[in-house]
């Protein structure tokens, strides 16, 4: 299955690693030989990263840092796996370490995300990880060419987006999904704090970016997200 974004710089690579639930992505720096992920997927995406990773010729050891947008399970999965094969830090919003240990305390129509969650925790023998670094608004990160960081709450009070400056893109994370049959802000149920939506999505509007990659999708086109996000949130 095709999994490289297409980009315009042979030196920078974006990979998709495509799991039940959506995707998380590695992000190769071809020119330092390192990578960094944003977000750690569900379960069962690990050999799919693996190969990606060989395909490169790094080991585990070239993953420099792990990002997460929020700490939602199809987010968080592989977390504790990936942080000890990796020896990266984890680097979230300091509002998401309760998601992350799954003690976040869900309220209203959001407590069915909770009751997913917690079922697919033990589905799945979850096991929690500590953040190593807070990540805080406006923050650069020193990854991939040069990430910034956006605080984006309304999907989870820590939601993050990561937006690379050089190439104009945006990780979104779960800001909306882009599929063609349904392009959508997350459902009220798996929203914690919705009424922090329109500022960030003004925040995006005034961001205007050229590309845009969220978490659920259907393809690998980055300029297509963006097309549909912007018919969403105009
Ligand atoms: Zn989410
Ligand atoms: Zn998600």
């Amino acid at each position: 299955m095709e999994t490289e974004f297409f980009f315009p710089d042979p030196a920078f690579g974006i990979y998709a690693i495509r799991g039940y639930h959506g995707c998380f992505h590695l992000l190769v720096d071809n020119a330092r030989h390192e990578a960094v992920l944003i977000d750690a997927g569900l379960v069962g995406e690990m050999s799919q990263l693996k190969h990606v990773l060989k395909e490169h010729a790094m080991d585990w050891s070239g993953i420099r840092a792990i990002l997460l947008t929020h700490g939602h399970l199809d987010h968080t999965g592989n977390l504790a796996r990936l942080k000890e094969l990796t020896s990266a830090p984890i680097l979230a919003h300091p509002l998401e370490q309760p998601h992350i240990d799954g003690h976040y305390p869900y309220t209203g129509a959001a407590r069915l995300c909770g009751l997913m969650e917690a079922t697919g925790r033990h589905a799945f023998h979850y096991r929690g990880a500590t953040i190593d670094q807070f990540l805080t608004p406006e923050m650069e990160l020193p990854y991939w060419g040069g990430l910034r960081v956006l605080h984006l709450p309304g999907h989870a009070e820590g939601h993050c987006a990561f937006y690379s400056d050089r190439f104009d893109l945006l990780f979104s994370g779960d800001l909306f999904a882009s599929y063609w049959f349904s392009v959508h802000l997350p459902p009220s149920f798996l929203n914690s704090c919705p009424e922090k939506f329109p500022v960030s999505l003004q925040r995006v509007r005034e961001l205007n970016p050229r590309r845009v990659i969220p978490n659920h999708y259907d393809r690998l086109d980055s300029e297509l997200h963006r097309r549909r996000l912007q018919c969403l949130i105009q």
